[in-house]
């Protein structure tokens, strides 16, 4: 079960997910909180400033973090076992403090540096929770996440090693399980098998959840969190969003990756390769179903099962500089990528030139300097995919028509397609300014207000009728799932690295 940012954003928070895990402990729960909400955030921005040289002021937004959570503390537990509480959450306060003192001296955060300062949110919050649980009558233990996750050491979005990683949670975890102890840890962080911390990228609690539920062969994860599950856009952007009761394995992965926030994009991978399935669930509403998300899933009556925008994208326009030769100018283009491990979203090509999008962040000055060699180059920026997903729309005409005189009529101007590369999405790049009312005109079309979005469900089932009349939905076979894992273990082994809106 894995709890986010607002789903322990506060005492009253901590307290409901403490019902949630009683209403549980039949089954046996591990616990994976994220820091309290907006924590990371000030992490980063304290690390920022003390690296920028101004050690008082990262020390001052410290205090606040510091008062934050003693104050928490206190409301959880009451003053008396709150003071017990104190030196434990102060030994890692007084930590922070010296390491920010240090980085005002050297004035460098280096991406290890950035993992060790991150680490603190999820370590404080997760032992706070776990004295939260122990007061409320659970038998709860506090487990140190960095001995039982294992990472490499590709700092800030660090590839799992699956293998150590159950062999910790064998030693670690299972035994407390196996004494009816309920184990809380921090989500995002974890170590090298050297034991030196790192992160799996922001957001990244959900895919903590995901590895340690595969390590632990559970029956299910549980990622609790501050919407009804996986809805059919993001409400923020578009208010009539609905809740999908079930997605499969596919779509949720593509939707994570193309920007659907409420997943880690590689929080699925651990999942489809054991087959569990992962619950999206309302931690403010304790009898949630929310969104189930398994290998297969009964067919929408909608076209598409949801609309997603990734923002903070460039679009790279490279084109053959004058003598260069053009066959092998493609190649060239493509090593350069290699070269500099660019992960590249959608790609438009001709004989002599080549665009591409990349998440802006990942798009380094030294493989720009490099393509200059051969090719003009032209960058910009803030821009948005926006993509629909739905496994049902293969094969099915005129569905890419009805989105684009739907962008069309909203007046929003599209730059690069990709239909194809993946069959169950459609994607398209368009000016972030223009995300939101492309999505909302997106979603009034294909998901008129009251359409179920599961026409029939039937345990471990596909059948269901199809919109356009009768038949039977084909299987979507464990090959979809094993094409799902496959692209998403070729995503991962780039690193993910989670965009912020
Ligand atoms: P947590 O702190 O629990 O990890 P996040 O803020 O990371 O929560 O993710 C939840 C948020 O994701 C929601 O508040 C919602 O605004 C956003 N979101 C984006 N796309 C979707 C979607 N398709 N379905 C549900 N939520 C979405
Ligand atoms: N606290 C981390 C973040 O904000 C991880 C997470 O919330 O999943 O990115
Ligand atoms: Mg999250």
């Amino acid at each position: 079960m894995k709890f986010g940012g607002t789903s322990v954003e506060s005492a009253d928070a901590i307290e409901r997910v403490a019902r949630i895990v009683t209403s549980r402990l039949k089954r046996s729960p591990v616990v994976v909180v994220s820091a309290m909400a907006r924590v990371t955030d000030q992490l980063v921005a304290m690390g920022n400033i003390a690296a920028g040289g101004d050690c008082d002021a990262a020390i001052k937004l410290l205090q606040s973090l510091r008062e934050r959570h003693f104050q928490t503390a206190i409301e959880l537990l009451g003053t008396k076992r709150g003071a017990t509480l104190a030196p434990k959450l102060e030994k890692h306060f007084s930590e922070l403090e010296n390491f920010l003192r240090g980085l005002a001296a050297v004035r460098e955060l280096t991406p290890r540096g950035t993992d060790y300062l991150l680490s603190f949110g999820e370590l404080i919050s997760s032992i706070m929770v776990a004295d939260a649980f122990a007061v409320r009558g659970l038998n709860a233990a506090w487990v140190d996440s960095r001995q039982c996750l294992i990472t490499d050491a590709t700092h800030t979005r660090a590839v799992p090693q699956m293998e150590q990683t159950r062999e910790r949670c064998k030693k670690k975890i299972v035994p407390l399980v196996s004494k009816k102890r309920v184990a809380v840890m921090g989500g995002f962080i974890a170590a090298t098998a050297a034991g030196v911390p790192t992160t799996l990228g922001r957001g990244g609690s959900d895919y903590s959840a995901a590895i340690i539920g595969a390590a632990l062969d559970a029956d299910c994860i549980e990622i609790w969190t501050d919407v009804e599950g996986m809805m059919t856009t993001d409400p923020r952007l578009c208010p009539d969003a609905r809740t999908i009761k079930r997605i499969s394995f596919n779509e949720a992965a593509e939707l994570a990756y193309f920007g659907a926030k409420v997943l880690h994009p590689a929080t699925l991978l651990p999942a489809i390769h054991q087959n569990i399935p992962v619950y999206v669930l309302n931690s403010r509403n304790l009898k949630s179903t929310g969104t189930q998300i398994t290998a297969q899933a009964p067919p929408s009556q909608d076209v598409f099962r949801a609309i997603t925008a990734k923002n903070g994208i460039s679009i790279v326009n490279v084109v053959a500089s004058r003598g260069v030769m053009v066959h092998g100018f493609l190649r060239s283009v493509f090593e350069a990528l290699d070269r500099h491990s660019s992960p590249v979203d959608i790609v438009a090509i001709s004989e002599v030139s080549m665009s591409f999008t990349m998440e802006t962040k990942r798009l380094a000055k030294a493989l720009l300097s490099e393509l200059e060699q051969i090719a003009d180059v032209a960058c910009e920026d803030r821009q948005a995919i926006i993509c629909l997903v739905g496994e049902d729309i293969h094969g099915k005409p005129g569905i890419a028509a009805s989105v684009f005189n739907i962008i069309a009529n909203a007046g929003v101007n599209i730059r690069m397609i990709s239909q194809g590369a993946s069959e169950i999405n459609i994607s398209f790049v368009v000016q972030e300014s223009d995300v939101p009312k492309a999505v909302r005109h997106l979603h009034a079309h294909f998901f008129p207000a009251k359409s179920n979005v599961v026409l029939a469900q039937k345990k471990n089932g596909v059948v269901g009728r199809r919109p356009n009349g009768t038949g039977t939905r084909a299987v979507r076979s464990r090959s979809a799932a094993a094409g799902a894992a496959a692209s998403l273990e070729l995503r991962a082994s780039r690193g993910y690295e989670r965009t912020r809106d």
